[in-house]
This record gives structure tokens, C-alpha cells and sequence, in this order.
């Protein structure tokens, strides 16, 4: 039984979009933005998996109630799967969206479109106090465009081109992105389970 569930992550727009697809569930959701002085979890789990059940555990562990994490990567079938897991900081510590967007084009320098596959995978991983996790994810396929393109979103979004918009991610309405993304199809797989586990 599930009655109230703490959003382990420091970024208020996340807090934000969990908070609003959880809406309807019959959970109190609390918000760790609201701890200042929660430690910050390590992220130096190897797999996204590894990250979003460790930030979820950690969280359980510390506040003794059910918790819910995610961890996003950007996978790229041409480098491998990279960056992945390093998406956030792909051109090294500190670094700017725009300086993993320089470094991604230029790793895909004179690859041709049908090299380009990638896809946003985010995993979120759902904690029981006494650290049982459940996963739920969401992806999305996409090319990677030979420029930037739209002046919307943040991270990879002017680069991440989604075939059936015809548009980056950056050049979507953030409704219609927020509908089809990676961490909406996550939230949604997420939702019934936390819906699931409130009526046991
Ligand atoms: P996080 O785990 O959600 O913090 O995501 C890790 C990194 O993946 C971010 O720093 C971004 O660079 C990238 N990322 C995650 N979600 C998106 C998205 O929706 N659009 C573009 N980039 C994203």
C-alpha cells in the first residue's frame, strides 16, 4: 500500500511534470526540492538503471517512504550507444548544452541520415522504503540533424530530429513534446504502477 511518494530529484521541472501526471492518483506526492539539505545522490551508476535506482533508493532509505527517480541518456547507434549514461555531461565537467551539441555533430561528422538512428531513453525507477525498486520506461527514436534547428526545449532537443513531426524536438510545441517524449511515456508506465500500488 502506497499512500504518499517523495520526487527524488533536485530539478523543479521535474518536480512540476510528475506532480501533474500524478495528479489524478490517489498519492500524496512530496517534493525533495522542499529538503534543501537532502544529500545529493552519486550519480556514477554505469547504466541509466543503475543512476535512477540509486537516486530512488537513497531517497527511500533517507526519508522512509516510497520514492520515484529517473535517469535520462541519449543513445546514438552510430557511436555505440554513447552518450548515454554521460549525456548530461558529454563535453566534460561544467559543460553547456550547446557545447554537447557541438561535440555530438562533430563525433557524426560525414555520417550519412541513415547512420544518425538514436533514441531518448528514460528510465524511472520507483523505491518501497525498504529499497524494492520497479522500473518503468519511455523512449523515443529519432535522427540526429546535421545542424541545429528550433529554439525550443534544452539539452539535445535543436539536434534531435523525430521523423514522424518532421521537427526537432527544439522546433515541437513543448505540449505536443511533453506528450510523446521519452520521460512522458516513463511517467505514464510510472503512473499506473503507483496507481496499482495505491489500491493494494
Ligand atoms: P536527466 O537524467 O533527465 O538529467 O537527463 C540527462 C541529460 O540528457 C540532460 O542533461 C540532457 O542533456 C539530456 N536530456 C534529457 N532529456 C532531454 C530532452 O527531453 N531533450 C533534450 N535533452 C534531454
Amino acid at each position: 500500500m502506497i499512500d504518499e511518494i517523495i520526487i527524488a530529484t533536485g530539478n523543479r521541472h521535474k518536480v512540476a511534470e510528475i506532480k501533474d501526471i500524478l495528479g489524478d492518483v490517489n498519492v500524496k506526492v512530496i517534493a525533495m526540492t522542499d529538503f534543501p539539505n537532502y544529500p545529493r545522490t552519486v550519480e556514477d551508476g554505469k547504466t541509466l538503471e543503475e543512476n535512477a535506482a540509486k537516486k530512488a533508493k537513497e531517497a527511500a532509505a533517507f526519508f522512509k517512504k516510497w520514492s520515484i527517480a529517473d535517469d535520462t541518456g541519449l543513445e546514438v547507434e552510430y557511436l555505440n550507444g554513447a552518450p548515454g549514461v554521460f549525456s548530461a555531461r558529454y563535453a566534460g565537467d561544467g559543460c553547456t548544452y550547446e557545447d554537447n551539441n557541438k561535440k555530438l555533430l562533430s563525433a557524426l561528422h560525414g555520417a550519412p541520415k541513415d547512420k544518425r538512428n538514436a533514441q531518448f531513453r528514460c528510465v524511472i525507477a520507483i523505491s518501497s522504503p525498504e529499497g524494492e525498486v520497479t522500473f518503468a520506461e519511455g523512449r523515443i527514436f529519432g535522427i540526429i540533424s546535421e545542424n541545429l534547428a528550433g529554439d525550443k526545449g534544452f539539452g539535445y532537443d535543436p539536434i534531435f530530429f523525430v521523423p514522424e513531426q518532421n521537427k526537432t524536438f527544439a522546433q515541437l510545441d513543448e505540449k505536443v513534446k511533453n506528450t510523446i517524449s521519452h520521460r512522458a511515456q516513463a511517467l505514464q508506465k510510472a503512473k499506473e504502477i503507483i496507481k496499482k500500488l495505491s489500491e493494494n
